[in-house]
Order: structure tokens, then C-alpha cells, then sequence
């Protein structure tokens, strides 16, 4: 997809707020939460719990092994999704959570990110500043860092 920084369509910058109590990317029953070996770590470390811990109590495994985060068995929601629609590891989230909505599924065409702007009101907020090329950059590979995952304890 892009195999190269120059590649985007977005390399001018986008327009984008991340507006606060609004939690609707969080908020999607069914989600997929994939996570970089750093992410399980610095969570664990939040809980002052183990790592294998952690992952045996709050994660669950794709078919291919790698560690995702675990939903809510009523709604499929995240786990760390509070009643009020805030998330309660927010200090420690995971890095693909803090890269939405700069994933390379939202990012593949000025349509795709059209269409993300269902989901996200931040993207061209009255308020929204300029992300510039950059930045996005760095989101998309912490976005694909993350979606690699890790497989072993
Ligand atoms: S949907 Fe967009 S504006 Fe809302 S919390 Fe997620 S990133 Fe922020």
C-alpha cells in the first residue's frame, strides 16, 4: 500500500480534532484491538500485573496467534470502554487506538477517508487543526507495527 512516505494522498496534511467525550471509534461492538509486545507490556505495568497474566486474563488470541485485546461478552465492546464512553487505560492505550484514525484501511484513498468520517466527526471539525504528511506517517506505522502483533509469552 505505502511502500513509500511519498505515496500518500495525504501528504499535504488532513484536517482532524480527536474532540473530547466523544469515544464513538471505541464504541464499535466487534472491534479489533491488535497488540505490539509494548502495548501488553506497558498495560501490564499499569495494572502491576504480569505480563502472562494480563494476557491470559484480558486478551484473546486471532487464529493466526496473535494477541488482541478482549471485548465485553454482552455487547462486544472494549473491556476498557467506561458506561460514559471514556477509556480507562487512556494514559496507557494501546498504540493502534492512538493512532485512529490515521490506519492505512482509513488512509488507502481520499474515499476510504471519506467514508471514515462516519465514524469520526474530528476529521474536518470546525475546530479540527492540520495532522500534517509527517505525522501521519508515523501514525500509519505505528498502526502497522501494531497490527504485526506478537505471538509469544
Ligand atoms: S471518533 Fe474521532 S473524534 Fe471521536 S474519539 Fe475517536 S478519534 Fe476522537
Amino acid at each position: 500500500m505505502f511502500s513509500d512516505r511519498d505515496d500518500g494522498w495525504w501528504n499535504d496534511g488532513v484536517n482532524f480534532i480527536c474532540l473530547p467525550e466523544c469515544g464513538r471509534c471505541c464504541d464499535e461492538p466487534g472491534g479489533i484491538v491488535y497488540l505490539s509486545q509494548e502495548d501488553a507490556t506497558r498495560i501490564a505495568v499499569h495494572f502491576d500485573m504480569e505480563l502472562k497474566e494480563w494476557l491470559t486474563k484480558y486478551c484473546r488470541t486471532t487464529h493466526d496467534g496473535r494477541f488482541v485485546l478482549e471485548s465485553k461478552p454482552e455487547d462486544g465492546r472494549c473491556i476498557y470502554l467506561t458506561a460514559d464512553k471514556t477509556c480507562s487505560i487512556y494514559e496507557v492505550k494501546p498504540s493502534q487506538c492512538s493512532a485512529f484514525p490515521f490506519w492505512r484501511e482509513n488512509l488507502v484513498s481520499d474515499r476510504a477517508w471519506e467514508k471514515t468520517k462516519r465514524i469520526c466527526p474530528g476529521i474536518d471539525h470546525p475546530e479540527a487543526i492540520v495532522i500534517n504528511g509527517d505525522t501521519i506517517w508515523l501514525k500509519l506505522e505505528e498502526d502497522r507495527l501494531a497490527e504485526e502483533g506478537f505471538r509469544m509469552v
